[in-house]
């Protein structure tokens, strides 16, 4: 029986997202009640300077304030060794490192070329694991990258290896536009899971043109790839870096999903109904105000 893992994302890529900062009260109250819902792991925020992401720049009052319960992995983004040190200050255990699958992309979100990033990822994710820490390497763009167009599946390919070999335990493959069609997702995976085990492979689909759940119907039946990353915020339209791209596929049509193949994620709905109340309350208000 399979056994999936969903991964919830919305306290980090979706309200990094949002314009406004969302009041790290609200971060904690949110986080606090999707540790209630039987998730086995939440990104719950970005380690990264504040003039990078300014919504998250409370990262390190929101992760020392959360409960955290003990089947619960809270995993965090890094991107230099200063963040790595306040991470292990504030008692991460599980961290996400990120690249762009193309030059452009990379420059946007890490300011340096793909080599230079992986280069200053090195000492990182070396470090993180001397800590014990369980490190995800996450490639934003795997299809189309807003800048430059298609991606090459053998560069992903290439990524995902760099990645393995630098000591990542899992590797997140996002289509961090919305726009990669199931074929495209076919023709990806079926070039990983030659190389790599399907055990060390995530899927982060966001949903701009609708088909992340049919990427996912993908990545799962034709592949076998068992972990899945959404969120329970409804997408919006402005990601940081990717202008006109919507957010993440939505945690319950995942949920939704995977029960009409007859797996239960584990999640429960009751929980997740009233985490899902809680943080579109507090979106509709900042979304009014923003009027
Ligand atoms: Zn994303």
């Amino acid at each position: 029986m399979s056994q999936i893992e969903i991964i919830e994302v919305g306290p980090r890529d979706g309200l990094q997202s949002v314009k406004k900062f969302i009041s790290t009260q609200d971060k904690i109250t949110w986080i606090n009640l999707l540790s209630k819902c039987g998730y086995k792991t939440i990104q719950v925020t970005s380690f990264v300077p504040s003039t990078w992401m300014p919504q998250l720049a409370d990262h390190y009052d929101v992760f020392t304030a959360i409960d955290k319960k003990p089947d619960v992995n809270y995993m965090v983004i890094i991107n230099d060794l200063n963040n790595l040190e306040d991470a292990l200050k504030a008692g991460v255990k599980e961290i996400a490192v990120f690249i762009g699958a193309s030059e452009s992309f990379s420059q946007k979100i890490n300011n340096c070329a793909i080599a230079e990033n992986l280069f200053l990822l090195a000492p990182i994710i070396a470090k993180a694991k001397a800590q014990q820490m369980k490190v995800r390497g996450c490639i934003s763009c795997i299809v189309n990258c807003p800048y430059e167009g298609k991606v090459s599946v053998q560069h992903v390919v290439k990524l995902t290896q760099k990645l393995l070999d630098l000591g990542c335990d899992k590797i997140t493959l996002a289509d961090t536009t919305g726009k990669a069609t199931p074929n495209e997702i076919r023709q990806l995976f079926k070039e990983l899971t030659m190389i790599f085990d399907v055990s060390k492979l995530a899927g982060h689909f966001h949903d701009t043109d609708g088909c992340a759940i049919a990427n996912i119907d993908v990545a799962f039946k034709e592949f076998g790839v068992s972990s899945f990353e959404s969120a329970l915020v409804d997408p919006v339209s402005n990601h940081s870096y990717v202008p006109g791209s919507k957010g993440n596929v939505i945690t319950e049509k995942v949920i939704q999903y995977f029960l009409e193949q007859g797996i239960d994620p584990g999640i429960n709905k009751a929980a997740l109904i009233q985490a899902k109340q809680f943080i579109d309350s507090v979106l509709n208000k900042v979304y009014s105000e923003e009027e």
